[in-house]
């Protein structure tokens, strides 16, 4: 063996024990979510803790950054390179942040969201408003920390979306904001009205468990080495090869928590049954980002999940599952019901179009939170202004306002936009898979998935983070992302519906 050879076998296996140590969180923090007796959040804290230090101690060794700097300039594969790429900025990041700021994050934010649950609840910005003041100051050390070359925020935004800057992104969504309002207004001032009580009767909650697991089957999912159970906020969670658990939620009153909430995990799901299992442990085995993730979870639930054939396949057998809500109903009422687009207080229930608009909020709040042109303290005032201006309400309250989100209070800004990556990678993915697969929608009309699942597979999760997300994206559309794709694809969906 080279020296060379010797230095990556041992970079692997490092590696590789220290996403084992990851696992073992996944499957704790699964527990906790679903199964854990109330009384174990003591222990599961102490458990969790232990295995989060063991972890940061892995990604910090001394030992991997002498690894590291013997492969900088080695003779390597296309691969091996990408691997030490994606290995060293995960461990830049463990080591420039200091230890002290590490644990003041820890500490700030587990008491936040504590007091973020209660602020909410009683919709009191107040209670809230010194914690966010704290966490923004160790957020802002964190980005001088870590370093960047032009915005501060792109240091946090890198953390979630490897490459993504403020530069890049804030073309795509100002392009986005400024196509995305006149067509929600035009849709607002439609005649044409969904009749939402279609989606919002009794749906038996064990009948709507088997619609949704037989659904999952068929689009997929692999449930001898997968699980999907209930739990309050839908998860999914990619443990390994032959490991992956999801949930969703069911409301015995509503259609589309129970059923979008699985595909959009679903999709997740996907995405980290088919990566490498060869590569697991490695950053090639390993999810490229969490803007690429949500274009797969966002891909199964709307672009596939709320197109018309897939209701021909999928709605007769919805009519036999839930007669009583069903029977009288027709596939066009349906097909309105389930894209019905109308702006909202809260983001997580935001429908397609809406949706990106709240992300836009928050990317905007962010960024003159972290640069101080936003003081914490006017932040609710700030946040309503451009509400109005982007989704013409004005939030009654601040629960229903700048409270509504866990994210802050657990010190996750830079976040949110991956969420709206997301939605437009999904287009863009999607409007290729199109080009590359003639007859995509007769396949979904006839409960065929298998063709662009493969297509997904071997264009996008085969390769782990071989590629940088927007060089992925390039690779497999052949050009950056734009966010005239997907607004392309919600007008050519929504006129008709709508008779704009
Ligand atoms: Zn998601």
């Amino acid at each position: 063996m080279t020296q060379t050879e010797s230095a990556y076998s041992e970079m692997v296996e490092r590696v590789r024990q220290g996403r084992l140590l990851a696992a073992c969180m996944g499957l704790l923090s699964w527990d906790e979510r679903t199964y854990m007796p109330r009384a174990g959040g003591p222990l599961r804290g102490e458990q969790m803790a232990l295995l989060a230090k063991l972890y940061h101690e892995r990604l910090a060794d001394p030992r991997l950054g002498e690894l590291l700097d013997q492969l900088a300039d080695a003779p390597l594969g296309e691969l091996e390179q990408a691997c030490v790429r994606e290995v060293r900025r995960v461990h830049h990041r463990a080591v420039k942040i200091p230890k002290r700021l590490v644990e003041e994050l820890a500490r700030t934010t587990t008491l936040a969201q504590g007091v973020w649950v209660e602020a909410r609840a009683k919709s009191d910005y107040s209670l809230f408003l010194p914690h966010l003041q704290t966490i923004v100051r160790l957020k802002r050390e964190e980005a001088q920390a870590v370093g960047y070359d032009q915005s501060p925020y792109d240091a946090l935004l890198d953390e979630y979306e490897p490459g993504a800057t403020v530069a890049q992104l804030q073309p795509i969504f100002t392009a986005l904001a400024d196509a995305l309002v006149p067509l929600i207004a035009a849709i607002a001032n439609s005649t044409v009205r969904p009749d939402r009580s279609i989606i919002e009767r009794d749906y038996p909650v064990d009948r709507q468990r088997f619609f949704a697991e037989s659904a999952a089957a068929a689009l997929g999912f692999r449930f001898d080495a997968g699980r999907l159970d209930v739990s309050v906020h839908p998860f999914c969670s990619g443990l390994g090869p032959g490991d992956c658990r999801l949930t969703t939620r069911y409301h015995p009153r509503r259609f589309n928590d129970g059923f979008f909430g699985m595909l959009h995990e679903v999709g997740h799901g996907l995405y980290e049954q088919n990566l490498d299992p060869q590569h697991f442990g490695t950053p090639l085995g390993e999810a490229v980002s969490l803007g690429i993730h949500e274009s797969q979870s966002r891909l199964w639930e709307n672009q596939v999940g709320r197109s018309e054939p897939f209701w021909r396949h999928f709605f007769p057998r919805a009519r036999q599952a839930f007669p009583e809500a069903l029977a009288e109903v027709g596939h066009e009422a349906f097909y309105l019901a389930i894209n019905e687009v109308t702006p909202s207080f809260i983001r997580v229930e935001a429908d397609e179009a809406t949706y990106n608009l709240h992300i836009i909020l928050r990317f905007e709040l962010e960024q003159a939170l972290l640069a101080d042109q936003l003081q914490p303290a006017d932040l609710p005032l700030a946040w309503n202004e451009r509400f109005q201006q982007l989704l013409g309400l004005s939030p009654p309250d601040d629960a229903r306002g700048c409270l509504q989100d866990i994210h802050w209070s657990s010190g996750g800004l830079g976040y949110f936009p991956t969420y709206t990556l997301g939605n437009l990678y999904a287009a863009q993915f999607m409007a290729q898979a199109r080009r590359d697969l003639p007859g995509l929608d007769e396949a979904f009309a006839r409960g065929d998935f298998a063709p662009l699942r493969q297509w997904l597979t071997q264009s996008i999760h085969r390769h782990g983070s071989r590629y940088r997300p927007d060089e992925l994206c390039r690779r497999v559309t052949g050009q950056p992302l734009d966010s005239s794709i997907f607004v392309t694809y919600l007008r050519d969906k929504l006129a008709p519906l709508y008779r704009l």
